[in-house]
Parts: structure tokens; C-alpha cells; sequence
């Protein structure tokens, strides 16, 4: 019986493998050593290859090696070992006598099997051959694999949240998103998509450059709802893993991706109920992506979610703390410029203005104090606002007053919110001036617990009227006296026509005297008439070139007898150049007439009256026509020369002057632009001055005298 021995060395061109053995001993030997071997190799439940290690052939494969590689015997006898490898086994590893090495071998289906590969030498005639002896570890390296795969995705979870909450900014977060991916799940293309209102964008991208145009495909954005895989992620929240796109319903290819893009991992970026984003891991080969990675990129996506929110937040907070910030600076601007307005106005008042505020003791502090009012108190504006805690300290009252007046402020405060009063005030470096003071209440928001009667502060404006209130008594004493001065002809009158019945016969007498009080009284009429005219500024001036000679010579013509009468003398000097001024001739003759009647009326018999007209120069350089009525008279004492020009005033209450005539003057010159005043001395004589403006000069006059 031939026995074809089942170890040949395929292709090495001996025949010595194959033998026929005829010889019994041979064959029970033979046997024997099959049997053995048989157990050995044949039924053996391990995994067995014989391989020649020179030309990396397998030599045999026992029924286990065949099922287990899913190849039969014949298959695989001769078959190149390199078929089987998925890593090449290192020759030197075959050589030694027995070692054990862990592969990754390929099956006929062409999965990959983890094994450990015990390798003995076997000896055969000259020939070394080598026993392999095939541990299928798959499930255990599978189980390995996966513990280490959880440890491993636990390990770079916590290392990926921390380097995505080491930023709260969003562009970092993403970009560091991106970069860890890359740590736990190698990959050939990854992309961070943001969702807002159903429309993907492409916030990061890497890998792409590679297969496309980068910038079409970061502008790429698609629509949530529209887009299979991107809703199947939405509704389920969960990761979704496609091996093959070309074969999954789910995939709809786009132009772009149409050509390299074989498998797809993509996980939803969940915030709370929302998914905000995704996270896509696309691929050029299929199978790329297992189950374990779409666990492992949500567990990811999960962690990037929680930055991104944080990053987000924060923005938001920051982007809302910029805009507070921002309104609050204009606010300010605003404000200050409102207050700048408001305090230029203020200043530009010609009231003083001081601002109160009750403080937390309800005690008045002082806010605001305007120009005006520090004026008016004496002090220096540029000077730090004093504390004016009251200014009614400086009001010209005793002490009872003033506390008086704190009762009577705020009482009239608390019932009408306003307080108006007229005071004379007496600051310590200041002249006394009286003012009509108005303080107002300033409410603040509606009454609390501490300020129930919503008071706030105090506006107080005082208005400087001395001038107002010497006017008026001026007023009230131009009245009196007008009133006194008509009573007395009026008497006059009424005695007369009396006596005129009682006394028939004296009619002639009392009637002259009736004439006299007549004509009196027309004249304080006439003046009164006068003084109200030019007073109210009604009684027009019909100005004109004069020539001031001329016009002093006219007014002492009409006067001169009558002086020369008393027996005075008269005397009027004039310049050689004529003085042109604008005047209205008449209003002026009419002053100097009554300058000149003064001079004559308050002078002895035996005195002079000069008028003089000269040419003068002011302190601006401006050359006026100076006119001056001396007399050699009674003169007027020092502290009445201010008010003999006031209406009615008069030193005396001899004679039958009016005291009108010096106010008349004064108004006159006034409405030429001109001021009148007075030097005196009392027993010997006056001089009244004015000057007007020189409107020419013309050629010399011949003075008169
Ligand atoms: P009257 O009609 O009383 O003269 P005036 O207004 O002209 O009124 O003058 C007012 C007062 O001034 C006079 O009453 C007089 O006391 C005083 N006075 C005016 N001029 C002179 C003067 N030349 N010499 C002295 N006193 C004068």
C-alpha cells in the first residue's frame, strides 16, 4: 500500500518528500509515528501549522488550522504564509527554538483574528521546519481592547474637559474641541458644526484641504431638518456610526464629498434639550467607524458641549457687561454734559442758585452753589465752595429771627413746597444788600421709611434787589411828596375861594393869589409830566448837531437880567474852538436853564454865577464838551449831594423850588449819554459838571461874556 506522507515541501523541487514506503517495519514504524503524530497535529484541538521557514510556505494546516483560517487543506498546503499575516511575522521569531508572539492573522472571510503563536523547530532530515501552534485571543484581546479602549476614553475625557474649561472663550473652546478629538478618536477629517434656527455651519474644519476646496467647503451650511443623518442625530440625541455611506438610506452625498467620503461617525452636541451642534468624522475607507467609537465621540461631544455652553455664557455675560458698560459711559457723557449745560446756565443767571440735599441724618449738604450766589455771600468764585450749611445765617436778622425763619421754610416747604420771603442779607465781606429769596422743594422718588415726605433737597434763589427796593421807596417817597407838594396850593386854593365869599371886597387880592397857586400847581404838574416822561424813557430827544457856545449863549441871555437884578454878577466862558455836540438844543437849554436858576436862587445878592464851556479829554482818550454852572453861594453839605438829585429832595423848605428841577437835570443829561454830579462846599459855592461827547470842531468863535 502506498502511503503518500503528508508533509511535502511544495516547489523546492525534491521529490524526497513524497515517499512510498513498502517496507512493513518501515510502515508500522511510520504509523506508530502517525499515530503519535496524528494526535499530535491531525486531532489535535489547538490551532497547528507546519511552516517552512526559508520560503515562508505553509508546509500543513491541521482540520482545526483549517476551519479556524476557513481554507481547506489543499487550500492551504502551499499556501504563502503572507496570506495569513496581517503584520509580517519577524524570521528571526520562526528560527528560535520555542517562543511565544502575539499577530494579527487574516481568515479566508478576511477577518482579522488576534493569536498568540507558540513556534517550535522541528528537525526533518537536514531540513528545519516549524511547528506553529495558534491561540486564537480574539475575544480576550477584544475584551482588553475594550477595557483599555474605556480606560483610555476615560483618561482623555477628563484630560479633554480640562483643556476645553480652561478657556471660556468660545473661538478657543472650538478650536480646542478639535485638537482633542484628535487625541481620542485618530482621525482623517473632523468638522464642528454650530445649529442655529435649524441651519448648520461649519465652525471648525480639519483634514479637507486634502480632498477640497476649503473655503466652499467651511461656507457649506445645510439645513437640520433637511439633512437625514443630521435629524436622525436631533430627534434620537444620539451618535450615529455609517461603515458605508454608499449603502446606508440615511446618507445623502453632496458634491463636495461624492468622491473620497467612504464612512461617517457623527455625534450631536447636546445642551440640555437642544442639540447645538455636531461633531462629523468622516472617513475614506469603509468600516471605519465601530459602535464603540460613536460612544466614545458622544461621551466627547458631550464633554465639548458643556465648554461650549461655559464659553457661551460667558460671552453672553461679557457681551452684556460691554453693553452695560457702553450705555453707562454714554449715560455719563450724557449726564455730564447735561450738567455742564445746566451749570453754565446756572452761572449765567444773574440769581444766586444753592443746592441742598438731605443727607442720611436729614441734615441739609450742600450740592451746588452757582457764581452768583458766592458773589453775593463774598466769597472768591474760584475758590472750593464753602459748606454753606444755612445761608440765612447770613441774612440781617438776630439769632430768634433766623430760627423763626428755618420754622417758617420749612412749614411752608412741607404745606405749599415753595417759600418766598424779601431779606436783607449782610455777608461779613460784603456790602448789605437786600434780595427776594425763593426756596423750592426738590422731591426725590416716592417717600421710603427713612424720607416719607419724599423730600430731597432744597433749590434757594436769591435776587439781589437793593436797586429795586431804593426805587420803590424812591417811588412811594415821589409820591408822598408830589401828593404834599399839590396839597398845599390845593389849601391855598380852597382858602380862597373861602375868603373870596367871606370877603368880597378883597376880591381882587385873593384872587391873585388864587392865579399864583394856579400857576403853581401847573408847574409841579408840568415837571411831574416831565420827569415821568423822561423816566419812562417816552420823551423822545430830537438830537442835532449844536454848537455848545451858542447854545450857552442863548440860555444867558434869557437869565441874565433877571440875575443881573438881584445884583449878582454873571459870567460865561467859552473856548475859542467851537464844540459840536449831538444834542436835542431844547431838553439841554432846559438843564442848564435850571442849573443856572439854582446858582442864582441859592446864591447872596452880592455872589457871581459863572457858566463855562471847555474842551476835555477822558480816561478813554475821548474828547468831550465839559459844561459847568459855578456859583459863589450857600453851597451843599457833603453827604446830601448824592440826593439832591433825587425828585423832591431839597435841603431847605424855604423858598418855593419844587425839588424838582436837579432830577430833571439829571435825566437830560442822562438821555444824552452824559452824567451830571456836584462839587461843594458849603458857604462857598457850587460847581455842577457835565460832559457830552464832541461830535467836531470847527473854526474859532469869539468868546461872549
Ligand atoms: P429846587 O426847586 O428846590 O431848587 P432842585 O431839584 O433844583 O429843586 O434842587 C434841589 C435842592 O438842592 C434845592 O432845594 C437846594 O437845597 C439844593 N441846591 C440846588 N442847587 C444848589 C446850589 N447851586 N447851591 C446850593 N444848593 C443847591
Amino acid at each position: 500500500m502506498d502511503i503518500e506522507l503528508f508533509w511535502h515541501n511544495q516547489g523546492n523541487g525534491k521529490s524526497s518528500r513524497f515517499m512510498l514506503m513498502n517496507d512493513q517495519d518501515q510502515i508500522r514504524a511510520f504509523l506508530h509515528q502517525n499515530v503519535l503524530w496524528s494526535q499530535a497535529f491531525e486531532q489535535n484541538p489547538s490551532i497547528q501549522l507546519i511552516v517552512d521557514p526559508n520560503k515562508s510556505v505553509i508546509i500543513d494546516a491541521n482540520p482545526r488550522a483549517c476551519r479556524f483560517y476557513g481554507y481547506n487543506r489543499t487550500q492551504m498546503r502551499g499556501m504563502s504564509f503572507g496570506v495569513l499575516e496581517v503584520e509580517t511575522l519577524p524570521v528571526d521569531n520562526l528560527t528560535e527554538d520555542s517562543t511565544i508572539h502575539s499577530y494579527q492573522h487574516r481568515t479566508a472571510k478576511g477577518d482579522i483574528r488576534s493569536v498568540k503563536v507558540n513556534s517550535n523547530a522541528l528537525t526533518v532530515d537536514t531540513d528545519t521546519l516549524i511547528q506553529l501552534i495558534v491561540f486564537d485571543i480574539t475575544k480576550r484581546r477584544r475584551a482588553e481592547a475594550a477595557e483599555q479602549g474605556q480606560r483610555l476614553l476615560a483618561e482623555a475625557l477628563v484630560n479633554t474637559a480640562a483643556a476645553l474649561v480652561n478657556t471660556l472663550n468660545l473661538d478657543e473652546v472650538l478650536d480646542r474641541v478639535l485638537e482633542q478629538v484628535e487625541h481620542i478618536l485618530p482621525n482623517e477629517y473632523v468638522n464642528i458644526m454650530l445649529v442655529e434656527n435649524d441651519i448648520t455651519t461649519i465652525a471648525r474644519a480639519r483634514g479637507y484641504e486634502r480632498v477640497t476646496n476649503v473655503e466652499t467647503y467651511r461656507q457649506l451650511q445645510v439645513s437640520v431638518s433637511a439633512t437625514p443623518t443630521l435629524r436622525w442625530m436631533t430627534e434620537r440625541r444620539s451618535a450615529l456610526a455609517i461603515p458605508n455611506v454608499n449603502t446606508s438610506p440615511l446618507w445623502i452625498p453632496m458634491q463636495d464629498t461624492i468622491d473620497w467620503l467612504k464612512s461617517y461617525l457623527g455625534a450631536p452636541i447636546r445642551m440640555g434639550s437642544y442639540v447645538i451642534g455636531f461633531l462629523n468624522l468622516d472617513s475614506s475607507v469603509t468600516n471605519r467607524f465601530s459602535e464603540q467609537d460613536a460612544y466614545t465621540l458622544q461621551a466627547f461631544a458631550d464633554q465639548a458641549a458643556i465648554a461650549i455652553r461655559n464659553a457661551r455664557l460667558f460671552d453672553r455675560m461679557r457681551n452684556q457687561t460691554m453693553i452695560s458698560e457702553k450705555r453707562v459711559a454714554e449715560r455719563t457723557a450724557e449726564l455730564n454734559y447735561e450738567r455742564e449745560q445746566l451749570h453754565t446756565i446756572l452761572d449765567a443767571m444773574t440769581e444766586g442758585v444753592i443746592y441742598q440735599e438731605l443727607d442720611a441724618n436729614r441734615n441739609l449738604q450742600t450740592r451746588y452753589v452757582n457764581r452768583v450766589m458766592l458773589n453775593m455771600l463774598g466769597y472768591e468764585t474760584d475758590e472750593t465752595p464753602p459748606n454753606l450749611q444755612d445761608i440765612f445765617s447770613f441774612a440781617d436778622v438776630d439769632a430768634s429771627h433766623q430760627a423763626q425763619i428755618h420754622h417758617d421754610v420749612a412749614e411752608a416747604l412741607r404745606i405749599n413746597g415753595v417759600w418766598t420771603s424779601q431779606l436783607r442779607f449782610k455777608p461779613p465781606n460784603r456790602l448789605p444788600f437786600d434780595a427776594s429769596v425763593t426756596s423750592t422743594q426738590v422731591n426725590g422718588t416716592l417717600g421710603t421709611d427713612r424720607n416719607p415726605d419724599r423730600l430731597q433737597g432744597i433749590v434757594t434763589i436769591l435776587r439781589d434787589n437793593t436797586q429795586e427796593q431804593a426805587l420803590q421807596r424812591q417811588r412811594s417817597r415821589f409820591v408822598a411828596q408830589a401828593s404834599h407838594e399839590l396839597r398845599t396850593p390845593l389849601t391855598n386854593l380852597k382858602t380862597r375861594a373861602y375868603l373870596m365869599r367871606k370877603q368880597p371886597e378883597k376880591f381882587q387880592d385873593h384872587l391873585e393869589i388864587l392865579e399864583g397857586s394856579v400857576t403853581r400847581m401847573q408847574h409841579l404838574i408840568d415837571y411831574l409830566l416831565d420827569m415821568s416822561r423822561l423816566e419812562r424813557g417816552v420823551a423822545l430827544f430830537k438830537f442835532q448837531e449844536v454848537n455848545a457856545q451858542m447854545l450857552l449863549q442863548i440860555v444867558i441871555s434869557e437869565h441874565e437880567p433877571k440875575i443881573r437884578q438881584t445884583g449878582q454878577t454873571i459870567h460865561l466862558y467859552l473856548p475859542k474852538t467851537a464844540l459840536i455836540v449831538r444834542a436835542d438844543p431844547d431838553r439841554l437849554m432846559q438843564a442848564i436853564s435850571n442849573l443856572l436858576a439854582n446858582a442864582s436862587n441859592y446864591t447872596p445878592n452880592d455872589g457871581a454865577v459863572m457858566v463855562r464851556l471847555s474842551q476835555m479829554r477822558d480816561e478813554h482818550g475821548h474828547e468831550n464838551a465839559m459844561f459847568e454852572v459855578i456859583d459863589t453861594g450857600v453851597g451843599i453839605p457833603h453827604n446830601q449831594q448824592a440826593d439832591i438829585f433825587e425828585p423832591f429832595y431839597r435841603i431847605s423848605n424855604d423858598g418855593y423850588g419844587s425839588g424838582l428841577g436837579l432830577s430833571i437835570a439829571r435825566e437830560i443829561v442822562a438821555g444824552h449819554g452824559g452824567t451830571i454830579w456836584v462839587e461843594s462846599q458849603l458857604g462857598v459855592g457850587s460847581c455842577f459838571r457835565f460832559c457830552l461827547p464832541l461830535v467836531l470842531m470847527e473854526q474859532p468863535v469869539e468868546a461872549g461874556s
